[in-house]
């Protein structure tokens, strides 16, 4: 009987939820949702300096903005818990003594000043730097004396000399690492008591019956320390799928460090970013659903993904991209989800001015010329605002050509002719202008557009004039009219 799929995200909780991260608990989640298995949230907050609660719930946060729902976590528990490992720690020392018992492992009590000369040795000799397991011969003479010395020894894990380490990668196919990479016994618990990454890994994935674990690949070398884990507490070792790096178009690694900000999940979501266009962008930079589809929803993509079609090559993060995706989701939302969403962006203006029914068709409007819903602010100004800036330069020039006052004269005069209610009649209005006057295209338009909006590109033009009405049609031409 083949076990039901349990696949899980491990985040640190020290930093913000990483794109990186993001898009390695949604393979997750969408791997675990297609074989209808469970997708279980753990938080590794080993590291008690820089773990803060902070971080954990910007990380449950980001998860949920992006449509992806735990079935275990640390906020809803789960038949398997804890679901941190701060929560664990007298386990994972248990776990390591019975190891010590087996003489898989031992208590290290090399100092850190011996372990400083050993590298500078090592460095020195042009070596790579390795623990030379000194630890494994200790005398029991010496160990008493360093006991009364009061040295509180780490635990080691016998790390056999000259082996190769190989699995099937679900993602990158066969891999083999010689255990002469790893570096030497490793430490699996501290002198502090707590246990190392590598280590809690290992007893938390088999403790929660993790049968996939797909994480990024730069934790390659550490999969091949866990295996020899596994194998000496005596179990079978998860699938593993290494998901491959994401990087800039520069080709260079996406970091805190490089990108600052550009690296935070919920940036996008401050900036207007819909989650529908994050979560498709991320799942699509290195998975590509059969047909080629380019588009999709979370629902979609749980259908369709398949872990062994990801590529094994790094993926590109390029913004544009993902503007594109964003400006599609922005045109095809329905309308009220647009709308509510952008409610906040222009929480500065009188909003009370128009009705809902108008606002939405303000949004309407205007999402058909962003990218990022956040620049509705500012692309919307001239539906808020009472008065605008022509400020341009180029715009002012246009308004004081004699054809622009004269179209600007004409609108001003048929005012009390436009069908307000109508869009399209208030367009054949303006049209009908132009025939009297013999002018079109940008003649026309660009003067009414400048006075109305500020710029001569705008949304369009019928429905501006049917929202702004007739009172700040009137004002705004007539302002720019006055002669100057
Ligand atoms: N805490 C590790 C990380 O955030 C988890 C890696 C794993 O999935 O095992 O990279």
């Amino acid at each position: 009987m083949t076990s039901k799929v349990r696949a899980r995200i491990a985040p640190s909780p020290t930093g913000h939820l990483h794109l990186g991260t993001a898009r390695t608990a949604l393979y997750n989640y969408l791997f675990a949702r297609k074989e209808q298995g469970d997708f279980i949230l753990r938080l590794e907050d080993t590291d008690e300096v820089r773990s803060d609660e902070k971080y954990t719930a910007d990380i449950l946060d980001g998860l949920r903005w992006l449509g992806m729902n735990w079935d275990e976590g640390p906020d809803i528990g789960g038949p398997f818990p804890p679901y941190r490992q701060t929560q664990k720690t007298d386990h994972y020392e248990q776990v390591a003594h019975k190891l010590i018992a087996e003489g898989k492992a031992y208590f290290c009590y090399a100092s850190p000043e011996e372990l400083d000369a050993l590298r500078e040795e090592q460095k020195q000799r042009n070596e790579s730097q390795r623990y030379d397991n000194r630890g494994r011969h200790y005398s029991s003479e010496e160990v008493d004396n360093y006991v009364k010395e009061g040295r509180i020894p780490v635990i080691r894990f016998k790390v056999e000399d000259d082996r190769v380490v190989s699995w099937h990668d679900a993602i990158k196919g066969e891999i083999q690492i010689h255990t002469a990479d790893i570096g030497g016994d490793m430490v699996i618990v501290k002198s502090s008591g707590i246990a190392i990454y590598n280590f809690a890994v290992v007893v938390d994935d088999i403790d929660m019956k993790m049968t996939h674990v797909i994480r990024g690949e730069d934790h390659i070398h550490n999969t091949a320390k866990q295996i020899l884990l596994y194998e000496a507490l005596g179990m079978e070792h998860p699938v593993f799928a290494h998901v491959p790096l994401i990087v800039d178009t520069d080709r260079a690694k996406l970091s805190k460090r490089k990108h600052g900000e550009a690296v935070h999940i919920l940036k996008y979501r401050v900036d207007g970013y819909m989650p529908e266009a994050m979560m498709n962008y991320l799942a699509q930079m290195s998975w590509t659903p059969l047909g080629d589809k380019e588009i999709f929803s979370v629902e979609e993509a749980c259908q369709m993904f398949d872990i062994h079609k990801v590529s094994k090559s790094h993926a590109i993060f390029d913004i544009k991209k993902l503007n594109w995706f964003n400006a599609h989701y922005l045109r095809s939302l329905p309308l009220n989800v647009v709308t509510d969403r952008a409610m906040p962006y222009l929480s500065d203006y009188n909003l009370s001015q128009y009705s809902r029914e108008k606002l939405e068709e303000i949004v309407k409007l205007l999402r058909e010329g962003l990218e990022v819903l956040g620049d509705i602010k500012q692309a919307g100004a001239f539906f808020f605002n009472e008065k605008i800036e022509v400020s341009d330069e180029a715009v002012a020039g246009l308004l004081k050509q004699d054809n622009s006052r004269k179209v600007l004269s004409k609108v001003i005069e048929s005012l009390p002719q436009f069908p307000w209610e109508d869009p399209k009649g208030c367009k054949a209005i303006i049209d009908g202008i132009g025939k009297e006057l013999g002018m079109k295209g940008k003649d026309l338009y660009w003067p009414v557009r400048a006075a109305l909006c500020g710029c001569t590109s705008g949304p369009d033009l019928g429905a501006t004039l049917s929202i702004l009405g007739e009172t700040r049609v009137r004002s705004r031409i007539e302002s720019l009219l006055q002669p100057c």
